[in-house]
């Protein structure tokens, strides 16, 4: 729901100040509507059902993988298209990945979500409004902006979604930030953020010159900068980085690419998760042969380095897939 909007609605009846918080609480461990909070009067639930939507999103669609993902596509009320992820783990890990922007004005060559318009910044509500559209089916304890969108270009609205997700059974520690190295916000998330919210950075190459080819961003905000400020954040955190990089074939998955990024990365800082690519289309990825091959090199130079499990790939959810267009959703649609 539109907390603003609730705040306003309430003190505009003269309703007591613990109202707010009585309502998100109910919203928070997934009650279904306000119907359900019943130790709000009556009188005060009717009205907000009028006045201030249960949710900011509504749900245009919804699909389901064989491995248990379930991708949900939203739209604001002004007609943006958000997506939003659920991934469920056999350990019983259950980690929501979250959109900070309908769209990204970023072009990462091998990104769907770059590809489709940039639509606007997301507000901490409808943030928080995908996470509980969840919620309202089962607990949730991780969470990642690993979404559409680049969470840097949008700090405070994603901040204010991040600090209240301990609300919702994620603590901060479970929360990850990703980001491509978007320097005015990174700076202020090292600077600024108290609460332990992880860091991860979307490297996906070496040097300058294979980054720029892939990502645009690095020309702005060139590598070495990027990484000094991380490595800024782990002496004032004390928390390690998690470094992404997206295994595409014949571009930066060579041996002597690993060799590079083992060189540019020190082991008590970073940690590497090498990403299998998600077909958008653009690239070939890299063998399966060829991302252990890799990993067997920065095994060798001490550089922690795991292979990310890839969900919901069946279903367009997985990372760089998440595109939104009426093509990828396509007419297998359970709603
Ligand atoms: N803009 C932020 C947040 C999005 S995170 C960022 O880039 O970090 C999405 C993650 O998925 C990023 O690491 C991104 O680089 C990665 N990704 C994008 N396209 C992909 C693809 N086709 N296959 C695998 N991973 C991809």
């Amino acid at each position: 729901m539109d907390l603003d909007r609730l705040d306003l609605a309430l003190s505009e009846r003269g309703e007591p100040r613990f109202r707010a918080a009585q309502i998100w609480s109910w919203a928070a461990r997934g009650a279904p509507g306000y119907e359900a909070m019943t130790n709000v009067p009556a009188s005060l639930r009717d009205a907000l059902t009028e006045t201030v939507p249960f949710s900011t999103l509504t749900v245009s669609a919804e699909r389901s993988s064989r491995d248990g993902t379930v991708k949900a596509l939203f739209q604001t009320h002004d007609g943006h298209p958000v997506e939003a992820v659920l991934m469920r783990y056999r350990d019983g890990r259950r980690s929501l990945c979250v959109s900070s922007q309908s769209g990204c004005p970023l072009t990462c060559t091998f990104c769907a979500t770059g590809s489709m318009r940039f639509g606007r910044n997301l507000t901490a509500s409808e943030m928080l409004d995908q996470a509980l559209h969840f919620r309202r089916v089962e607990g949730v304890d991780h969470c990642v902006f690993m979404g559409m969108g680049e969470p840097m270009l949008n700090l405070d609205h994603v901040l204010g979604a991040a600090r209240r997700l301990p609300d919702i059974g994620i603590t901060h520690r479970r929360t990850t930030l990703s980001t491509v190295g978007w320097m005015p916000g990174l700076r202020r998330f090292v600077d600024e953020v108290e609460e332990p919210i992880r860091l991860a950075l979307s490297l996906h190459a070496p040097d300058d010159a294979v980054r720029s080819e892939i990502m645009p961003v690095n020309e702005r905000y060139p590598l070495a900068d990027v990484l000094a400020e991380c490595r800024r954040y782990f002496e004032l955190r004390h928390r390690k980085v998690f470094v992404e990089y997206v295994m595409l074939a014949g571009v930066n998955d060579r041996a002597e690419h690993a060799r590079q990024l083992a060189s540019i990365l020190n082991p008590r800082i970073f940690k590497v998760n090498l990403i299998p690519y998600n077909p958008t289309g653009t690239f070939e990825g890299s063998s399966t042969r060829a991302i252990w091959a890799f990993k067997s090199v920065l095994d060798r130079a001490g550089i922690p380095a795991t292979v990310r499990l890839t969900r919901g790939r069946d279903i367009e959810a997985a990372c760089g897939q998440l595109a939104a267009a009426p093509r990828v959703l396509g007419a297998t649609l359970r709603s």
